[in-house]
């Protein structure tokens, strides 16, 4: 059963006003799905912050086991949520059931982290005092989330949020709603009480996202999107100096240094292109290849590209799918039109073909060190070749942007790729590897690319105030 209604306060909530939610695969409307209105968004305010008191005080180790559930109950209806993550978002089986495994992990690596939420006990130097500090859940939380991992950017914050004993309403992305509404089926059936989690969704997003942002009740907003809307959010959230974690952008570089393994480098450039079709923050967006290893990388990596079968997502052996929109797929199409003017050469793909859907195909091509595409998020399968001299051009280059969320980089030393992993500015380095994305490691950016980190021991402490008590014994 594909839900489309508002979940407010343990209900499914109908509204009038409905909203056409696409298969971008071949434009059809799968369902319409219910448009909040201020009302609902009022209750949905009300509903979590009425439901905060009781589920703070809930022992740990009953909020770790209703994820514990949750976990299990994903994992055992895997394909079935596969299926509709895949028609609501585009892209392939393989990848939405690869993000529904992703997106379970969360549940149950928070189920585990409830019961760690560590205090401290301290002696005070002066020796006046003792220093006890603990924590406490921070209130009522908004989260809003993107289309491009509507599995697992929902788990990746509702599972620290419940995990640190807060309240939340969802506002996924209006694409792709209907994953976060089945997850949320989900947490119904593991056991989560009435007002915890609330799903809304308005559109525009804009005017309702700020009504919540003003209300007093709402202490919280977790962010996962564009750094153009993080930006805006950031502002709306210092009128209220309210607490935010910010997963925005990325521009990732992929570095091959001249003694990298060529044929691995390839893999994980696959990787680290095609995996979701290219559309996540984490994608290689920009290759910096040493000179001396350029040639057989783009040939190798241009080989692999033209083997790749596109087609809509559910089709077997389908290995690229559509993007999100048609409006998606023209971004992609409109910078690499754009990079071909400023003397970009394509050695694969580069033409959005002739059928229905959002697809854009396999892309590879060549660019100097001063192509604007460089400078954007291409979102989309297509792999930007630098030839670069020596490690420090590449650290140079790699650095050259406003974004710093993760770095791929390929060397045979691994002295040489941590020298040069130090020195790129970003939140996350993967060596010798096209994938490093884990529940247990603690996710997120330097620069523009956000503020905070989600996963691993950090991210149940975006939802925990530190208190800090004083006392003479
Ligand atoms: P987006 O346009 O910023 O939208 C993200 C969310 O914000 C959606 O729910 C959207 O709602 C909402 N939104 C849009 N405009 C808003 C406004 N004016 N006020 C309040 N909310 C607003 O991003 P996207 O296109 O969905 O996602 C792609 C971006 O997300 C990329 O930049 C990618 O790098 C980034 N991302 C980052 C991470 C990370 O962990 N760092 C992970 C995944 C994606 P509507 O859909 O209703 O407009």
């Amino acid at each position: 059963m594909i839900h489309s209604d508002l979940y407010i306060n343990g209900k499914w909530v109908p509204t009038s006003n409905r909203h056409p939610i696409h298969d971008p695969s071949d434009n059809s409307v799968i369902t319409e799905i219910a448009v909040a209105g201020d009302k609902e968004i009022d209750a949905a305010i009300e509903a979590a912050s009425h439901a905060f008191p009781a589920f703070a005080k809930m022992p740990a180790r009953a909020r770790g086991e209703i994820l514990r559930k949750a976990f299990e109950i994903m994992i055992s209806e895997a394909d079935e949520l596969a299926r509709l993550v895949s028609r609501e978002n585009g892209k392939v089986l393989a990848d939405a059931k690869g993000e529904i495994l992703y997106a379970a992990e969360f549940f149950r690596w928070f189920s585990e982290e409830a019961v760690r939420i560590n205090g401290e006990f301290r002696h005070s130097p002066s020796g006046d005092k003792r220093i006890l500090v603990t924590h406490q859940p921070v209130g009522v939380s908004l989260l809003i989330t993107p289309w491009n991992f509507p599995a697992a950017m929902a788990t990746r914050k509702i599972g620290p949020a419940i995990a640190a004993g807060c309240t939340v309403i969802v506002k996924p992305a209006m694409e792709t709603p209907l994953t976060t509404l089945a997850i949320v089926d989900i947490l119904e059936r593991a056991g989560l009480p009435a007002g915890v989690v609330n799903v809304i969704t308005p559109t525009p997003a804009g005017p309702a996202v700020s009504r919540i942002l003003a209300d007093p009740r709402v202490k919280n907003l977790s962010f996962t999107g564009s750094t153009q809307v993080g930006k805006l959010l950031l502002k709306q959230a210092a009128e209220r100096v309210i607490r935010t974690s910010m997963e925005l952008g990325g521009n990732a570089p992929f570095i091959v240094l001249d003694d990298a393994n060529i044929d691995e480098a390839v893999s994980g450039a696959m990787l680290a292109k095609l995996r979701n079709g290219g559309a996540a923050c984490t994608a290689a967006n920009r290759f910096y290849v040493s000179k001396k290893v350029a040639k057989e990388f783009t040939e190798k990596l241009t080989a692999a590209m033209g083997k790749i079968k596109m087609a809509p997502g559910l089709t077997e052996g389908a290995q690229l799918g559509a993007s999100v929109s048609i409006k998606e797929r023209d971004k992609i199409s409109d910078l690499v039109d754009g990079a071909v003017k400023e003397g970009g050469k394509v050695a694969l793909g580069g033409e959005k073909p002739a059928v229905v859907g959002a697809f854009y195909p396999p892309t590879v091509m060549t660019v100097d060190a001063k192509n604007s595409i460089l400078k954007e998020e291409i979102f989309g399968p297509v792999a930007v070749i630098v030839t670069v001299d020596s490690d420090e051009e590449a650290i140079q280059l790699a650095n050259d942007t406003d974004y710093g969320l993760i770095s791929y980089v390929y060397s045979g030393s691994l002295d040489r790729a941590l020298r040069v992993s130090e020195a790129i500015e970003s939140g996350m380095v993967a060596i010798n590897r096209g994938v490093i994305s884990d529940p247990a490691a603690p996710f997120g950016g330097y620069k523009e690319s956000g503020l905070g980190r989600e996963g691993g021991f950090d991210g149940i402490h975006e939802f925990l105030e530190k208190k800090y008590i004083g006392v003479t014994i």
